[in-house]
């Protein structure tokens, strides 16, 4: 029905957009998602999640997507492997626009884009990545224990490196942060934490130039990375398990830009409701979350999103 003003639309498929068209189904809804054209989000591009409740032995990431996504199905949502091109949140309804200008009109929406790590953009970071390798990842939590007694790296002069530090010196037998200034973009007293840490050694003026590693296993690994001094230019290998890049994340907000309110990075601006500046429009998950960036906040806050959402078709009568 191409003219169908629709209760509810997600975009979005990761955690918090599922968990969202979960609630909103089982409200009765009628959710749409507009999952993308790889659709479960980040934790598809993990290997094992030790830290999302309910699963005693931990759960494969895409197989936790995979039945987030049955679930939904199951409760009614409907997915649609598209991606949204543009969005009008200034008139009523919503209009938004995927598909080479195909068209959805809704009463609400629910923004779940995400945030994708920002990568150094060095070839072997695919390669050694989840699902094709592993030993490189931006996710200290969900990762850091694979490499427990073992050697690692982390890049990055931010609170985030900092933080990652910190976390696998807990575990790890060493934790090596190569940043490529002497001056740090983190906060006095994580640099302060990382820098009292004995596990933690430093290498700065660094950059990774090369992700070394063993590709003649069934799935390649990490063995070390090769650092290029960017004062004088020499080069050094470092043997370590794995790299974990934490140089920011990149909010998935672009298609919102001019329609709600967005801080100087991207990242949405909400209140404690999940709205936006937009009437009508939420948002949940890493898309305007830059503290947490877990799967079960995200999937708290697409719960909070539906509920909201349900609570506004209501008072306006809708629902
Ligand atoms: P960030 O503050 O933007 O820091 C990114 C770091 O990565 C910078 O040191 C930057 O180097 C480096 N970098 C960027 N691109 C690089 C590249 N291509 N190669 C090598 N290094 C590169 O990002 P963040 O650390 O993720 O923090 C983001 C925000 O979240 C901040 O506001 C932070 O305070 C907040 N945060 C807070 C906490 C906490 O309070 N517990 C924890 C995590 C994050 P340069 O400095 O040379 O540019």
């Amino acid at each position: 029905m191409p003219n169908e003003i629709l209760k509810t639309v997600i975009i979005g498929s990761g955690p918090a957009g599922l968990t969202a068209a979960i609630y909103a189904a089982r409200a009765a809804l009628k959710p749409v998602i507009l999952a993308g054209n790889t659709p479960g989000g980040q934790l598809t591009k993990t290997s094992e999640v030790e830290n999302y409740p309910g699963f005693a032995k931990g759960i494969n990431g895409p197989d936790l997507m995979f039945a987030m996504m049955d679930q939904a199905k199951h409760c009614g949502a409907e997915l649609m492997y598209e991606n949204a091109e543009s969005i009008d949140a200034k008139t009523t309804p919503i209009t938004i626009t995927y598909g080479g200008g195909k068209k959805l009109l809704t009463h609400t929406l629910i923004f779940a884009t995400g945030a994708a790590p920002r990568m150094i953009g060095l070839p072997g970071e695919t390669q050694f990545s989840p699902p094709l390798g592993t030993g490189v990842t931006s996710c200290a939590v969900c990762d850091g224990s694979f490499y427990r007694k073992m050697p690692v790296v982390v890049v990055g002069g931010g609170d985030s490196a900092m933080e990652e530090a910190n976390y696998l010196a807990k575990m790890c037998s060493s934790v090596t942060l190569v940043h490529r200034r002497e001056e740090f973009r983190a906060s006095k007293i994580m640099i302060e934490r990382a820098k009292a840490n004995p596990v933690i050694k430093w290498e700065l003026n660094q950059v990774v130039e090369e992700v070394l590693g063993d590709t003649t296993k069934k799935v390649p690994l990490v063995t070390g990375v090769r650092l290029r001094n960017v004062l004088n230019g020499t080069k050094k290998d470092l043997q370590v398990a794995a790299l974990f890049v934490a140089i920011g994340h990149i909010p998935t907000t672009s298609v919102l830009k001019g329609q709600v309110d967005l801080d100087e990075e991207g990242y949405i601006k909400v209140n404690d409701k999940q709205e936006t500046s937009a009437v009508g429009v939420y948002a949940a998950g890493d898309c305007h979350d830059r503290r947490y960036r877990q799967a079960i906040t995200a999937a708290g806050m697409g719960c909070k999103a539906a509920l909201e959402v349900e609570r506004y078709l209501t008072h306006h009568g809708i629902a």
